[in-house]
């Protein structure tokens, strides 16, 4: 399956969910700060964004988290290093991308990082922040 229909396919999937819970607001600052090229809002419009929010605040980050890091890997893929380790810099394996589309890090590289306990956050260093 072509990874890019499958990663935007997920996006699209977590991003209805995540109206579906009501996380507008979560999402709309998260299009802001993509700040372009946001090919599935209108297709989203349709789906009403009223009950379930029992659901609740945990599982709203969780989509948050997920939509992040599936519009992520699709700026990977446009620019070429997707399916690269962010840690180790090798071939991450089709059969784990084909489990997680989203991943940044190989299997060894994720196991040590859960061990070390935290969640790896790629850097940003073509993002310019100075608001501090
Ligand atoms: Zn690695």
């Amino acid at each position: 399956m072509d990874i890019r229909k499958r990663l935007e396919t997920d996006l699209r999937e977590a991003v209805s969910r995540l109206r579906q819970v009501g996380g507008s607001a979560a999402l709309e600052e998260l299009l802001g700060a993509s700040g372009h090229s946001w090919a599935f809002a209108d297709e989203v419009d349709e789906i009403q964004a009223n009950e379930r929010r029992e659901i609740g605040f945990a599982t709203r980050e969780l989509l948050v988290g997920r939509v992040n890091r599936l519009t992520a890997a699709l700026e990977r893929l446009k620019k070429g290093d997707y399916g690269t380790c962010a840690e180790c810099e090798e071939r991450i394996s089709p059969a784990r991308l084909q489990a997680m589309p989203e991943v940044t890090t190989c299997v060894r590289c994720q196991d040590r990082l859960e061990r070390l306990g935290r969640q790896f956050v790629p850097s940003e260093d073509e993002v310019e922040s100075d608001d501090d």
